[in-house]
């Protein structure tokens, strides 16, 4: 077992206790899978890649173990309005860039992102809040679009 998968192994231990969960094996697959790929993952593409080393796991068990890494702080879900979901296990906030074709979805270059980082000026949220009693807490930035040949080259 390499180091980085221990490091992995040890934060999950930590984080699903933080939260009185169980740590198992379909658990440790699953965050693997998740923190080695910055594909953005649909829970069925995690499924076949956990599927490879847990020929007995089921789509039910990788959503429920996608559930607890998100309750506990180790994976982010990314929800469409379509119904869709993806995983990320980058739970920093980042912006994200979604092919309206496929669904796939790419975080920008973090060389990049940085300029990207859009806050709303105050007076718009006290705006928000006083007329929707809406409390904005965070912002969330996707660009839509095709990915072009050099995005898909880099998959
Ligand atoms: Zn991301």
């Amino acid at each position: 077992m390499n180091k980085r998968r221990n490091e992995h192994r040890k934060q999950l231990r930590q984080a699903l206790a933080g939260k009185g969960q169980r740590f198992t094996r379909q658990r440790a697959r699953v965050y693997e899978v998740l923190a080695n790929t910055d594909q953005h993952p649909t829970a069925e593409e995690v499924y076949r890649r956990v599927k490879f080393a847990l020929p007995a796991v089921s789509l039910a068990t990788v959503y429920k173990s996608l559930d607890a890494l998100v309750q506990c702080g180790l994976a982010q879900k990314l929800t469409y309005g379509d119904g869709s979901a993806r995983y990320d296990a980058n739970v920093l906030e980042h912006p994200h860039m979604r092919d309206l074709l496929t669904g796939k979805v790419l975080d920008v270059p973090t060389e990049i992102s940085p300029s990207l980082a859009i806050t709303l000026p105050e007076h718009i949220i006290v705006s928000i809040e006083q007329r929707t009693g809406f409390k904005v807490k965070g912002l969330r930035i996707e660009l839509l679009g095709h990915l072009g040949p050099i995005a898909q080259s880099a998959q």
